[in-house]
């Protein structure tokens, strides 16, 4: 039943992917936190060994010569949810999603609960007003269609993150978002099986923020639309691994 499911939903680009034609962003020290918030000297988790699956695909960006973009393992990746229009459930789905997404990176993650602050499609990665001297939290919002056209049709989710770094120096993810389409959520929570399509959704959209980008591959998660797969396969969780092996970066 999981296929008739899932197969109802479309994943949509993300975020990220949008960003694929803008300059990774160079940072002036008014925005950003003073460095090194958090960083510890070594990773704090271990990412697992890689399934040696090739069907993964990391997003890229203009102007960016590196292998891949990723958060720096040395510290965690704190998020926070806007819970305001979430379906019965919602929080512990992203919980789940976020513990997932966690296991296969070696990413550890921190909830710091509830926000107010709405999605933006160029929202401040450093917001000292609302979260202190350090960069924003990944933020977790459900939305609705009529909030953000982008959700419109079969799109129940964007998420994705943008690099950012000092001249010269490796670009990583400090921060990120994700937007889930909550009318349509609670649509797929109404079929067998949604809880595992619905949570999916979030992990998907997860991918992006840690730096997946989609690919042609209908058995991975990160497969664009339309896909029967409601768990990370061997190629999404060979691009995760690879995503918890990034440089660390105490100077920012
Ligand atoms: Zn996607």
């Amino acid at each position: 039943m999981s296929i008739t499911v899932v197969g109802a939903l479309l994943l949509a680009p993300a975020v990220g992917s949008r960003a694929l034609n803008a300059l990774p962003a160079f940072l002036a020290a008014a925005d950003m936190p003073p460095p090194g918030v958090e960083a510890a000297d070594a990773p704090l988790g271990t990412p697992p060994a890689a399934s040696g699956s090739d069907q993964y695909r990391f997003l890229e960006f203009d102007g960016l010569d590196q292998p891949f973009v990723a958060f720096d393992p040395c510290r965690p990746i704190h998020y926070a949810v806007r819970a305001e229009g979430a379906p019965a459930g919602g929080a512990e789905m992203i919980e789940e999603a976020v513990g997932i997404i966690s296991e296969a990176s070696g990413l550890q993650f921190i909830n710091d609960g509830e926000t107010t602050e709405a999605p933006r499609s160029q929202r401040p990665k450093y917001q000292p007003d609302r979260y202190g001297e350090r960069w924003a939290p990944v933020l977790i919002a459900w939305s609705t269609p009529a909030d953000n056209p982008d959700l419109g049709g079969d799109t129940i989710g964007l998420g994705g993150s943008s690099p950012v770094g000092l001249e010269g120096e490796t670009m990583v993810y400090v921060t990120g978002q994700v937007e889930l389409d909550g009318p349509q959520m609670r649509e797929v929570l109404q079929y067998p099986a949604g809880w595992e399509g619905a949570r999916s959704v979030v992990v998907h959209e997860l991918g992006h923020v840690l730096g997946l980008d989609h690919v042609d591959d209908p058995g991975q998660l990160m497969y664009a639309g339309g896909n029967s797969q409601t768990q990370l396969a061997d190629g999404d969780r060979a691009g995760l691994a690879l995503l918890g092996q990034g440089e660390c970066v105490p100077e920012l």
